[in-house]
């Protein structure tokens, strides 16, 4: 075994185990706070250069631990200026993490796993298969390299002010790791974000969005997709262990128990399948009781799917009716798509897929 291998790696830790930690190794509890700083507030991952710390501790820490992020494999920017970029982290395993800026706000949308076990019909990763989940400090990493690369303050400024875990993965069934990783881009010594800037998206894990309201403050969001069990169970198989009822029961109690909270609803409008005015009223019906709010997602193909984007006409159609019944609605645009970048886009491949889709395309076209 390497020297690295038998070397913890500090980014795994969230403030809690990084005191621990600094307990097991004899030192006092508060040089957490010290190291928390270096890492996230400077970026600095080099013990050498964290000099409030005596070369002795400096020494020690060189011995059994590192501060090591993932590695950006390729960095893509979009026309619109959507960057993803593919991080690896050994073993061929890759995923994808995209930055949206627009004027007022610039949202990081990160990973959990390494593919998706949940296998919804219409999303890309889930196409791809599951294979496995990411550690605390690979999530977090993301980010911490996401805010190397873009100069995390521009002008006084953050360039990243959300963080979205709407990447690869289901956040849920890496419960552990995942709130580890949000606590630490909650926590001051940490990226310090507001509660209402991370928000979690879940396909509609039960169990889990009851633990995650007892564990940690953060935004949540719920990938709906369908007002009806039938029509859901298609869309994301998960439906048929935890249906429409058991999971507004769900979210009715995550909002009732936070202050000022409502749960976003994510809907993406499939061409003939979930896109009818009956699908936008038994929607309206679903969810006027829950403080909430709907974004509705046009579709975005990939290679190989059977499905396709609802014409506009029919989305503006759909977004009247579910306004007019008193819900609040938003139509999410579509960022990034020249890069593959946009939701349920993302594969994290490592094949060359700029052709596959170029046939995709081509073939699309074609008919
Ligand atoms: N597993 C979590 C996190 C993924 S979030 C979840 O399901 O919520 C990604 C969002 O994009 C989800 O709402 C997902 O349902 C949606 N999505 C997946 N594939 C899509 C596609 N091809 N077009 C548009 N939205 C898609």
């Amino acid at each position: 075994m390497s020297v690295t291998e038998t070397r913890i790696n500090l980014l795994d830790l969230d403030e809690v185990r990084l005191r621990e930690f600094f307990l097991s190794i004899g030192e006092k509890p508060f040089r957490a706070e010290q190291i928390l700083k270096w890492i996230y507030h400077q970026g600095v991952t080099d013990f050498d250069q964290m000099t409030n710390l005596s070369k002795d501790l400096r020494q020690n820490l060189e011995r059994v631990a590192v501060v090591e992020p993932p590695k950006v494999l390729s960095e893509q920017v979009s026309l619109d200026g959507t960057t993803k970029w593919l991080i690896g982290f050994g073993g061929g395993n890759a995923v994808e993490t995209v930055f949206i800026p627009e004027p007022n706000r610039g949202t990081l949308c990160i990973s959990s796993q390494v593919g998706c076990a949940l296998n919804c019909t219409f999303c890309a990763t889930g196409a791809q298969g599951f294979n496995r989940n990411l550690s605390t400090g690979e999530i977090i990493g993301q980010v911490w390299l996401a805010a190397r690369a873009l100069g995390h303050e521009r002008n006084g400024k953050r360039r990243i002010t959300n963080v979205v875990l709407m990447g690869m993965g289901e956040p849920l069934l890496n419960f552990d790791a995942v709130t580890a990783a949000l606590s630490l881009l909650r926590h001051d010594l940490g990226f310090g974000f507001a509660a209402k800037r991370v928000t979690l998206s879940t396909a509609g894990l039960v169990p889990g969005i009851d633990k995650l309201r007892e564990t940690i403050d953060v935004a949540l969001a719920v990938s709906l997709h369908a007002p009806e069990d039938t029509l859901r169970e298609t869309l994301v198989p998960l439906n048929k262990k935890y249906p429409i009822k058991e999971l507004m029961r769900s979210c009715a109690d995550y909002v009732s128990d936070k202050h000022k909270r409502t749960v976003t609803f994510e809907y993406t409008l499939i061409d003939g399948v979930n896109d009818q005015p009956e699908h936008a009223r038994k929607l309206v019906k679903l969810l006027r009781r829950l403080p909430s709010k709907l974004n509705l997602i046009p579709f975005n193909p990939f290679p190989g799917t059977r499905y396709r984007c609802s014409p506009d006409e029919r989305i503006r159609k759909f977004q009247e009716i579910v306004m007019a019944g008193g819900l609040i609605a938003t139509v999410r645009k579509t960022r990034g798509d020249d890069i593959d970048a946009a939701c349920g886009q993302l594969a994290g491949k490592v094949l060359d897929r700029t052709r596959r889709s170029q046939m995709f395309r081509e073939h699309m076209q074609g008919n």
